[in-house]
């Protein structure tokens, strides 16, 4: 039988990290976490309790009420893969808006958000066949992964993904907006205290700016397979 493997895969915004972690997770029969969604859930709670607007961020009230945040995964069969609910209600949708986007890496700098949810993530990996993707994976919550994918891509293209998946969505966004959101995001990601983005120095790194979906997924594909059998 094949040994079990952990994948680890981390990167800017936007390069597509979820798009291949479900694409292997499906393939191997492993299960997806999608670490970003945790991350955005927590911002949509402060959000929604008024500790984070525009011009103000009250991180102690957030701190206070982080035991009162229930964050779960549940498969949706018909979805192929599992929805966020935060305290009981699905808010898959609610996270991925635009206002989500524009606060989350300012809640992920707070190390005691960050605490709480690796300990969670941790935890989802301990039997391994998982692939998490993220910020910090390969790099502080599974160091030990056989195998890491560092994706990157220009934030132009990035950005014209991200814009063309809201607007699909029906969301009121300028392309402008989200490329400014993107570079927003990988700057306060790449320079927080706390884990912040980095190449684990084991990690391999993709650039998919001139890769399709499938090409990139046979790409990647091969080097699973590879580590699977040394493994
Ligand atoms: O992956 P996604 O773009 O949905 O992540 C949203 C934000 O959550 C990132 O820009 C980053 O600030 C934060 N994040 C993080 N660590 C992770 C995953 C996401 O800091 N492991």
């Amino acid at each position: 039988m094949n040994k079990k493997i952990t994948i680890a895969i981390d990167g800017f915004s936007s390069t597509g990290k979820s798009t291949l972690a479900k694409q292997l997770a499906n393939h191997l029969g492993y299960v997806y976490v999608d670490t970003g969604a945790m991350y955005r859930a927590v911002a949509f709670f402060a959000m929604q309790q008024g500790y984070i607007n525009a011009d103000f961020f009250d991180k102690e009230s957030l701190i206070n009420s982080l035991l009162n945040i229930k964050l779960q995964f549940k498969f949706n069969a018909d979805l192929g893969f599992a929805e966020m609910y935060l305290n009981n209600l699905n808010v898959e949708t609610e996270i991925r808006t635009i206002e989500v986007s524009r606060f989350v890496s300012k809640v992920a700098e707070v190390s005691e958000v960050r605490a709480k949810l690796v300990e969670q993530q941790k935890e989802m990996g301990k039997d391994k066949a998982i692939v998490m993707d993220g910020r910090d994976i390969g790099t502080v919550v599974f160091p030990d992964a056989e195998l890491k994918i560092f994706m990157t891509s220009s934030a132009t293209t990035r950005a014209q993904r991200r814009y063309d998946e809201l607007v699909a969505k029906g969301d009121d966004v300028s392309f402008e907006e989200v490329l400014k959101n993107v570079e927003e995001r990988d700057y306060i990601d790449t320079h927080r205290e706390d884990s912040p983005l980095i190449m684990a120095d084991d990690a391999i790194e993709i650039d998919n700016s001139h890769l399709d979906r499938k090409e990139q997924f046979e790409l990647v594909l091969e080097l699973v397979n590879d580590t699977i059998k040394s493994a």
